[in-house]
């Protein structure tokens, strides 16, 4: 294990009487914590005994789902209507009840996205495997399945574009790059935002599960909380505790739902 973090799978008593005492909220990310990373974005599914699992963690703790993917899909792909999802990495956040709450400023940026969308089209049109997927507040650049020698043209490209879009701004994934609203917003303040949402008043420990760069803003930035990583992407981490993969997300879902 490249992260030297301690395992939470090895200190799942500790971590399962600790979430019990302190209530704990439950954050977890999809694609790479929830359903294994695929070729094709849009294949990404969770499995019927990882969705039973949340399902039933659900009723222990509080839970949301927090993806870079646009809130209607993983709401569609987790498909437990019980839970709060937070799409697009927070911009636009559903719930229970007819819940929804979608940010104001990113709305505003609306337009843009719809202008920029053909134009990077045009620029990456010779490159081979390069996938757009335009989400409601971001737009993701796939490129999983372009040859290495040309991924960082794919960068350099996208990057000249958003040069003259202040408005927008440029952010890597696991081979994506996801172009955002230039907000201050990002998963760990959806997570700070979710947390006055799902906890009662005394309810303000958190934990958080992710495999991405991205989820680093929810391990660094929600006070009070906890972070896992699953597996690693190879930077530097914010997280408490490691998971190596999927099935050890399932083994720790498991430890958590003994009695
Ligand atoms: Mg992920």
């Amino acid at each position: 294990m490249a992260n030297h973090l301690p395992s939470a799978l090895k200190n799942a008593e500790e971590l399962k009487k600790e979430f019990r005492d302190k209530k704990a909220l439950l954050f977890l990310d999809f694609d790479g914590t929830l359903a294994p990373i695929v070729e094709n974005h849009e294949d990404a599914a969770i499995s019927e005994e990882m969705r039973d699992l949340v399902q039933q963690l659900s009723k222990v703790y509080p839970t949301a789902v927090v993806s870079g993917r646009g809130m209607k899909d993983v709401n569609q792909r987790v498909n437990l209507p019980e839970l709060y999802y937070a799409g697009s990495h927070g911009f636009e956040i559903s719930g229970p009840g007819n819940f929804l709450k979608e940010n104001d400023e990113a709305q505003k940026v609306l337009p843009i996205f719809d202008k920029i969308q053909p134009i990077l089209k045009q620029k990456l049109k010779d490159i081979n495997g390069v996938d757009f997927e335009r989400k409601k507040f971001t737009l993701a650049i796939h490129y999983r399945k372009v040859d290495e020698n040309f991924t960082s043209e794919v960068h350099t490209r996208v990057s000249e574009v958003l040069k003259d879009y202040p408005e927008l701004l440029k952010a890597d994934g696991k081979k994506v790059i996801e172009v955002r609203p230039a907000i201050d917003w990002h998963k760990g303040k959806a997570v700070e935002f979710l947390k006055e949402q799902l906890g009662e008043k005394d309810q303000k420990f958190s934990v958080y599960i992710g495999d991405d760069v991205t989820d680093e803003d929810a391990f660094k930035y929600v006070d009070n909380g906890l972070g896992i990583l699953v597996g690693d992407h190879g930077n530097k981490t914010y997280a408490d505790y490691s998971l190596e993969n999927i099935d050890e997300v399932k083994e720790f879902f498991q430890l958590l739902l003994k009695q």
